[in-house]
């Protein structure tokens, strides 16, 4: 488990070992006979399939609990008490045969048929529209309201259908600091209600912007994307799946991915397979990468509930997994299943919301990649018991849906806006924002720095920071209802306010950007114009922890395990503030971090929910070393990461901690805050 550091990693016999070990895996690699008519394996989890051929819905019951995690790898599409609805191929249905599930009945998917216009002519809101239909109205739309709807294409389906993106806000061709919703619907090609309900809203923005008040705040005061049939080649099938048989909401890249997979400080990923197999899912990605969507919703169909991340677990297959925005989620699905009559009345699902990994498990989804890695709150809408009910039925949903996807649109309005520039040159800075006791990150937008974190009523402590900054803390920033708290923050880059973040971490090549090194040596120069280390070889050791978003948490260094206990940084004498982030990924168990910084005392207690503290001690520092040691009664010092910032530094006079008064907006830092469109 825990690793002694590796004292010279550019001894001359390891390096020969290295590269001989190298030169055997390509001779094995080689060596072995690929047949030219292989198959190439899936790159995406077992459940994305591909599936070819006859589909079939199987029902099957779950007599005995337990056995639930033996459908980990079937594309399970609804669990209703006991009874599971898997979609499977033949040889999947021998497969649940042979695992021994009792089996209901084994159904052929039927070709779902559109339902037919009514005698109408013109536009019908009483049937289901294909893609050229939806193709015909959203450029209809842009054609008659061009001062607020702008069409896109995110990319091309498999069989080459346009991935419509429609944009509705005021001034659509400005970048504004306003908050991003995005809606999307029909990634599964037979969930169709979703679609209409896109259709219809698109309407009535347009139609009721200028007369109803509401719709034109909503309309003025934020940025609504929507793409209303995400798999096109699905819905021309009526097939779950896009025309390579994948399931597009099992194929997302999950935690094996990228180190670190976040958009602030992710090295480019490689899209290459998703381009090959479902490029449906990586122009989403590249559309969703070239926003910053605050607030999702994703409709679905096959039954009537809000569901909310995470979806996949590390704890089993069905088992309630919250994020550390648990409450928030649970505010925005409770937004919108209360304005869903049969949601809120629904007798399965209490209060027409749940958790999604509790329902049941589903890896490499929408919804968790929205979190983790841009940030964004994404829900699961189900829409309809039936995936493609009766045409008749839609005026029904029109009417249980319009109230609540206006309500959740306005709720990207919760919370705390501002934009993150640099004190110096007061341009926008691409910067994290997190709320301090929640391990998440809201990313700024990098063409105007705005960034819009959703928070419940409460007092919060803000922190912000972006590689080359001086990280910035801004406490009691106040969250009043619903209406946003505006804060816009400058920060200083380390040449006007000296900084240095150092990581540590095993010596496994990884550097992050904006960080300094620490693998363990003992103290000296470390060749980056520092001089800092150990009393002694400590223990390091790094995890890859499921959800974390931030690599250098995933990582440290155990200042009780081994003999380095002692962690020194030469500095100019002077007062410093120094930040700490210390806990283990894996820690399951609650514990007490009590580290010495100086005179001063970092104190903070882990646990299995919240399993890192973070937090800063203000120090004076005499000798010309900045010295950590353990404190007593500390049970586990697991440091992750330190930034030591100079206090008495010449720039940046503002540390913040005024008390916040509304409505004037509040700038933090050396500079006021460039003049933008205030939010309306
Ligand atoms: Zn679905």
């Amino acid at each position: 488990m825990l690793t002694p550091p590796e004292e010279d990693t550019m001894d001359p016999s390891r390096i020969a070992a290295r590269l001989l070990a190298a030169l055997l895996a390509l001779f094995a690699a080689l060596t072995v006979q690929i047949p030219s008519s292989a198959v190439a394996a899936s790159p995406f989890p077992k459940a994305a399939g591909p599936r070819q051929g006859p589909l079939f819905e199987v029902t099957l019951e779950l007599a005995d609990r337990s056995r639930i995690s033996a459908l980990a790898g079937f594309d399970v599409t609804r669990i209703k008490g006991e009874t599971v609805l898997v979609s499977a191929t033949k040889a999947e249905v021998a497969a649940l045969r042979r695992a021994g599930f009792a089996i209901r009945e084994v159904r052929a998917k039927e070709e779902r048929r559109r339902g037919k216009a009514s005698g109408r002519p013109g536009w019908s809101w009483d049937q289901f529209h294909d893609h050229a239909q939806v193709t015909t109205f959203i450029q209809d739309l842009a054609a008659r309201f061009p001062q607020l709807v702008r069409v896109e294409s995110m990319g091309r389906s498999v069989e080459g259908r346009e991935l419509w993106a429609v944009k509705i806000t005021d001034n659509p061709d400005q970048q504004e600091v306003e908050p991003e919703v995005r809606f999307a619907a029909n990634i599964h090609g037979d969930e169709v209600v979703g679609v209409e309900m896109i259709l219809r809203f698109m309407d009535q923005l347009t139609r009721y912007y200028g007369r109803s008040r509401r719709v034109t705040a909503l309309v003025d005061s934020t940025e609504l994307w929507f793409v209303p049939m995400w798999n096109p080649d699905g819905n021309d099938a009526g097939s779950r799946y896009n025309a390579n048989g994948y399931d597009l909401n099992r194929v997302f890249p999950d935690e094996a991915d990228s180190v670190p997979s976040n958009l602030l400080l992710g090295p480019p990923r490689d899209l290459s397979a998703l381009d090959a197999e479902a490029p449906e899912i990586s122009a989403f990605m590249r559309f969703s990468e070239r926003h910053r969507f605050v607030l999702g919703l994703s409709f679905h169909g096959g039954a009537v509930v809000t569901v909310y991340p995470w979806s996949t677990s590390p704890d089993g297959y069905s088992v309630y997994t919250p994020t550390p925005d648990d409450g928030l989620f649970i505010a925005l699905s409770k937004t919108y299943a209360s304005r869903h009559l049969p949601m809120r009345e629904s007798s399965e699902f209490p209060g027409g919301f749940y958790n999604s990994a509790n329902w049941y498990t589903v890896n490499a989804c929408s919804q968790d990649w929205a979190y983790k890695v841009t940030g964004m709150f994404d829900l699961d809408i189900e829409l309809s018991e039936q995936k493609w009910p009766s045409a008749s039925s839609l005026r029904g949903h029109w009417a249980h849906n319009q109230a609540a996807m206006l309500a959740l649109a306005e709720a990207s309005r919760w919370g705390i806006h501002g934009v993150v520039t640099d004190s110096v040159t007061g341009r926008p800075v691409s910067a994290s924002v997190k709320v301090e006791g929640y391990d998440h990150l809201t990313f700024t937008d990098p063409d105007l720095g705005d960034y819009h974190r959703p928070l419940q009523p409460g007092t919060y402590t803000l922190l912000v920071s972006a590689p080359g900054y001086a990280t910035r803390e801004v406490a009691n920033v106040a969250v009043f209802g619903a209406a946003p708290t505006r804060l816009d923050v400058t920060l200083e880059p380390v040449s006007a306010r000296p900084a240095y973040k150092i990581d540590f971490r095993p010596a496994d090549g990884v550097v992050l950007e904006g960080f300094e090194v620490d693998n363990g040596r003992v103290f000296g120069p470390r060749g980056n114009g520092l001089s800092y280390g150990w009393d002694a070889a400590p223990c390091l050791d790094s995890r890859r922890h499921l959800f974390s978003q931030d690599a250098s948490f995933d990582a440290f260094a155990d200042m009780q395990g081994c003999a380095g206990r002692v962690w020194e940084l030469a500095v100019p004498n002077g007062s410093y503030r120094v930040r700490l982030v210390a806990g283990d990924a894996a820690e399951e168990s609650s514990s007490a971090v009590r580290i010495s910084v100086e005179d001063g005392l970092f104190a903070a207690g882990t646990t299995a929910a919240s399993r890192w503290a973070e937090g800063s001690v203000l120090v004076t520092v005499a000798d010309g070393r900045l010295t950590l040691r353990n404190a007593p009664r500390a049970t586990r010092n697991a440091l992750c990461a330190v930034e030591v910032i100079r206090e008495d530094a010449r720039s940046g006079a503002g540390r913040a901690a005024r008390p916040l008064s509304l409505p004037s907006r509040r700038s933090v830092g050396g500079l006021p805050g460039p003049s933008l469109p205030a939010m309306r």
